[in-house]
């Protein structure tokens, strides 16, 4: 007995090296704050993307051992190893992809949410933990014409939530069992690849999926999946998914919402729309005007980790159905008995596939409250407005083949040398861009044709910002034209 005690005490007096007192956690603390405001301070000048790196492997050459390493070394290591290599998401010059946000007051939600860890997953555990994130749902709902009484979940970003509404969708459509193979999806070849994903993890590989035509906008074509539906119907298979996107990827292109939601109404199908990248521009009264028909689909996602600047780590999907969500996601068990059903509030266990979550209400409230939702409009405006800027200066350059005005904030083009291979060129011009580090741009291929993407969707993203893409554009187009592979001989 003695012994036992003893060795408990020994050994509580290691664990408790756990919990710094209050002086040794101001220690930590204000390093740790003194690394990430050198950061902000700094990150107007630290590239974009950064080339020049050995990918983060210093890491493994510093192992998990019993003893500690010095927090001075410790952050040392994630200043060289993994906020100094390749891509710098924060930056304002992230004008690649989707940008994502990293708005600070965020993260301090983030941090309240850590030092307190309230349990989210079960209105049971922390009922006000569960009230927030379900009250941000129903702003979420109200903000793009969902009932209020509609199912959603915070998740951890697009890919779950389109995961999310597949399952859903797939349950409530009975696709299960022999179904599958002659049950039929629609979706545009634009669709985001993680909607491939989800069908796939959702056991729905063997549903036919038909790829409906694209007008000259890389925007569905209702008149095709009105044909290829009733085409499936005569066949005797079963259509009974539609997917469209609030947005695209690749070109920004909205689909047409609201004709495809008279289609899906004629024919039952659930209608899923991907809104990761654009359903936030509904805060705007032009994104309202453009993505009117989004109401009308069966379940939506959202991504605030793009749309509403937040940093990684927040998705959103909105399911009409609240029953049918919870139909393909709520479980029990014996060990569960305690958590008592309270019918008022839905728990978000019981929506989503995760029991213990993150507790991600408080990183999407906390920036709203701190700063009213002005600034969010304000701020996805000015993106509108600053691909339109930058789409109007290069429609002046000779040799520019630029794409349709943006529909939210994507912008797509190419240069044309005289002579030489113009994906070849727009490759190297790119690559020039990026070299130079002060904005990131990235690229897509449509129809066999390379193109160059610029995404105005980062909050640190201003004029400057699109200033210096078109003046290192106009650098690089400068230096390739003269190479003598791009140069017309004379
Ligand atoms: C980013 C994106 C996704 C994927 O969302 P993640 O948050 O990256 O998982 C899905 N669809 C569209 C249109 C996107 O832009």
């Amino acid at each position: 007995m003695q012994d036992l005690l003893a060795r408990i005490e020994q050994l509580e007096a290691s664990a408790k090296r756990l919990e710094p007192d209050a002086g040794a956690r101001k220690a930590i603390r204000d390093k740790v704050i003194a690394y990430t405001e050198d950061f902000l301070e700094r990150i107007e000048d630290i590239p974009t993307f950064n080339y020049d790196h050995n990918g983060g492997m210093g890491l493994n050459d510093s192992p998990i051992t019993d003893e500690p390493l010095s927090l001075d070394n410790t952050l040392e290591l994630v200043h060289k190893e993994v906020d100094t290599p390749a891509l710098n998401p924060a930056s304002d010059g992230h004008l690649g992809y989707v940008p994502g946000g990293g708005i600070y007051t965020s993260s301090l939600g983030d941090y309240m949410a850590d030092v307190t860890n309230r349990f989210a997953g079960v209105f049971y555990a922390s009922p006000g933990a569960v009230v927030m994130e379900n009250m941000l749902i129903r702003w979420m709902a109200e903000m793009v014409g969902y009932p209020t009484d509609c199912g959603g979940n915070l998740t951890s970003g697009g890919s779950i939530a389109n995961l999310i509404s597949i399952v859903t969708a797939r349950d409530k459509k009975k696709m299960t069992g022999a179904a599958v193979e002659k049950g039929v999806i629609y979706a545009s070849a634009h669709q985001h690849h993680c909607v491939d994903k989800a069908i796939r993890i959702a056991g729905l590989i063997d549903c036919q999926l038909r790829h409906i035509e694209l007008d000259e906008r890389y925007r569905i074509k209702p008149d095709d999946l009105q044909q290829k539906v009733e085409a499936d119907k005569a066949a005797g298979l079963t259509p009974w998914l539609v997917i469209a996107s609030a947005g695209t990827t690749d070109t920004g292109a909205i689909d047409p919402l609201d004709h495809i939601a008279d289609i899906a109404e004629a024919h039952d199908l659930w209608y899923h729309i991907d809104g990761a990248y654009g359903a936030f521009f509904m805060l705007t009264e032009y994104g309202r005007e453009k993505l009117k028909g989004i109401e009308r689909s069966d379940s939506l996602v959202m991504d605030p980790h793009k749309g509403l600047f937040l940093p990684y780590g927040s998705g959103v999907v909105l399911v009409k159905d609240l029953e049918a969500m919870q139909e393909s996601h709520q479980y029990d068990a014996n060990y569960m008995q305690d958590t008592v059903d309270y019918d008022e509030e839905v728990s978000p266990a019981d929506v989503s596939p995760e029991l213990t979550k993150h507790f991600r209400g408080m990183r999407l409230w906390l920036p709203l409250k701190v700063h009213g939702l002005q600034p969010f409009r304000d701020g996805l405006n000015e993106k509108i407005l600053l691909a339109r800027y930058f789409r109007n200066e290069i429609l002046q350059w000779e040799r520019m083949e630029v794409g349709p005005e943006p529909e939210l904030s994507i912008v797509f083009f190419r240069y044309l040398p005289e002579t030489g291979d113009a994906n070849a060129f727009n490759k190297k011009l790119i690559r020039f861009v990026n070299q130079e580090g002060g904005v990131f741009l990235s690229s897509t291929t449509l129809d066999g044709t390379f193109v160059i993407r610029l995404a105005a969707l980062a909050f640190r993203t201003h004029k400057h910002t699109i200033d210096k893409a078109l003046y290192a554009l106009r650098e690089g187009i400068r230096e390739l034209t003269a190479q003598p592979e791009f140069s017309a001989a004379t």
